[in-house]
């Protein structure tokens, strides 16, 4: 079979037409008081007839030697220059025929997909720990490698760690302690180098069903048990809807608050961040998001990072569709409303013409980390449920699970995937094409108007209480006794950008919405807080900033302390302080918002 010729990718220096990569073995040693990773990267490689070079990313990795196949032959390497957010190709001189080459290498300590964790920065405060985060194109800051979402490869690793400590990999994993530290992993599945994942730390595990379980440092384990009670189900929903799950075991992995992301789709082991442990499995979405990345995503991948809204776009649907086969459609319902609120406060932050409101992206020449917001996860949802509502879900879902079984374990780019939209469905369906209008979707800012409202249900009872509380209606009196998380971040959306500390005070009384444990919340009611001068709220704004380092939480409430002079030195302040907790997805994205702390 013929592959395409897949769009080229600004965001790596590798020449996979010439010499690509076909399997990695790993092997590395985790050295907590360096901060360091050393050991080999031993790359099998097919390199075509006439090539003369092997290219490979690199950032922040000190080489120490390349060798060939027998381990011993040095071979010569050059390192390019260094871009501060490409890092440095690693130009490797290859012969034809060569198969295999080792690279001897250290990592540095600021190494940023690297996040080294003191005892005091975990759940438990007895041990330290490290996780990695490689999406976007931060694999190449621990691993010398073709960091590119369009080539795959499988991998096998050894990795040594203290006696003491579990280590994982986003691989087949060890369910318990070694007696020496050291542990061996297998990927017979190809993924590309964003999903290589590892961590260490204390962890235990605990089985959910024959083929889903927990990992989290032990005081956290019974909670993070208790709050996926529904994981297996979930498997089960995704696979009912979009066919078999291709990955053996799915496994979460709770980490630490500083993890910057809400989840990271990592293959067989999903990160997740603790703050979804709402205690009332509320926020759980967020693994059927991640859990349909196994399809969208790690299963067909988006080829370069400007197609990142195929990866995205399809999972958020998809997670949709599973959290309305588990608790309903009024549920699902919920979250396309809150997701919808997301998706228009983005497109007014960008603006309304902006290019970056467009599906398929130009992100040449910048951090693709920068460039990647809702737009891809929400409008893209968006174009699926405008689809849906033309074509019919019985024909959109043949469409879906057709789409992940031709294409899986390989990488899609937003031209190839609109050529395959048109053949294999709007074609057939007479009038689709123009109704969609998807070119407009793909390559023009905004929402076509083409696109059907959302609305949920059970949100009417949320507007009626606003309506009641905005006539006087003392808030202990509102009618809120069924509401679950989300009706009341959507009440918190609701209420007025110029409301009073007198009526936060008021509100605060009657919902304790200060001292909320579910982190959504919080999001929501902090801002308002801020920009109201309710000072009740200050002492849980800053021990939430201090403890939590997931990016979505950490922009909006720093954006509101930073608008006023006020606000701006409080920000300076807590930031200071928080930095040295968060990830450096994190610090990238504030030291640009709120200024690098001098000493930093
Ligand atoms: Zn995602």
């Amino acid at each position: 079979m013929a592959v395409p010729l897949l769009a080229a990718d600004p965001h790596s220096c590798a020449r996979p037409a010439e010499a690509a990569v076909r399997h990695l073995s790993l092997d590395l040693t985790v050295d907590f008081a360096s901060r360091s990773l050393h050991g080999t990267a031993t790359w099998q490689l097919d390199v075509q007839p006439g090539a003369t070079d092997l290219w490979l990313d690199t950032r922040g990795l000190a080489i120490e030697a390349v060798t060939l196949a027998d381990g011993a032959t040095l071979t010569h390497f050059e390192l390019g220059d260094d871009d501060p957010v490409l890092g440095r190709p690693l130009r490797i001189h290859v012969r034809p025929g060569e198969e295999q080459i080792s690279i001897r290498y250290r990592t540095a300590p600021d190494a940023a997909a690297l996040q080294w964790l003191s005892p005091e920065q975990t759940a438990g405060k007895q041990y330290p720990f490290l996780f990695t985060q490689s999406q976007a194109i931060l694999a190449r800051t621990w691993i010398p490698c073709q960091d590119s979402p369009g080539i795959r490869f499988t991998y096998d690793a050894t990795v040594r760690g203290p006696q003491e400590l579990l280590a994982l990999m986003s691989a087949e994993n060890p369910q318990a302690l070694s007696a020496t530290g050291e542990y061996r992993f297998r990927m017979p599945q190809p993924i590309p180098a964003y999903l290589m994942a590892l961590a260490v730390g204390d962890l235990r595990f605990e089985a959910l069903s024959p083929r889903t379980g927990v990992y989290a440092e032990p005081v956290t384990l019974p909670v993070a048990t208790a709050e996926f009670g529904d994981l297996e189900p979930m498997v089960a929903a995704a696979e009912e809807l979009y066919g078999p799950y291709r990955w053996e075991r799915y496994d979460l992995l709770v980490l630490p608050p500083s993890f910057p992301f809400g989840g990271m789709e990592n293959p067989r082991l999903t990160f997740v961040t603790p703050t979804i442990l709402a205690g009332d499995r509320s926020l759980t979405s967020l693994v059927a998001h991640e859990l349909a990345h196994s399809w969208s995503g790690n299963l067909v991948t988006n080829a370069t990072w400007n197609d990142f809204w195929l990866n995205e776009g399809f999972t958020v649907y998809f997670e949709r569709r599973i959290m309305e086969r588990l608790y309903g459609r009024s549920y699902a319902d919920m979250l396309q409303v809150l997701g919808q609120t997301g998706l228009h406060h983005t497109i007014d932050e960008l603006g309304k013409e902006s290019i970056d409101t467009h599906l398929h992206l130009n992100l040449a020449g910048r951090d693709p980390d920068e460039g990647l917001n809702e737009i891809a996860y929400e409008k893209g949802n968006y174009l699926l449920l405008t689809l849906e509502s033309i074509v019919g879900r019985e024909k959109l879902d043949a469409f879906i699970t057709k789409y992940f079984a031709e294409h899986a374990f390989q990488s899609m780019d937003t031209a190839h995937f609109v050529a395959y939209l048109r053949r294999e469905l709007l074609d057939r369906v007479p009038g689709a094409e123009e109704k969609l209008q998807l070119d407009k979707w793909i390559n023009a800012p905004g929402i076509p108007a083409v696109a059907p409202p959302v609305q949920s249900e059970r949100f009417a009872s949320v507007e009626a209480a606003l309506q009641s509380w905005r006539h006087g209606v003392a808030p202990a009196a509102l009618d809120t006794a069924a509401w679950s998380s989300h009706e009341w971040v959507h009440f918190l959306h609701g209420l007025p950008e110029h409301i009073s500390a007198e009526q936060l005070q008021q509100l605060d009384q009657a919902f304790g919405f200060t001292q909320s444990g579910n982190a959504e919340i919080l999001t929501a009611w902090l801002p308002l807080a801020v920009r109201a001068g309710y000072h009740a709220a200050d002492a849980a704004l800053a021990e939430f900033l201090t403890r939590v380092g997931r990016r979505k939480f950490l922009v909006p409430l720093y954006k509101a302390l930073l608008a006023t002079p006020e606000g701006t030195a409080r920000a300076r302040e807590i930031y200071q302080r928080a930095r040295p907790n968060y990830h450096a997805v994190s610090t990238s994205t504030l030291d640009t918002l709120v200024g690098k702390p001098a000493g930093a």
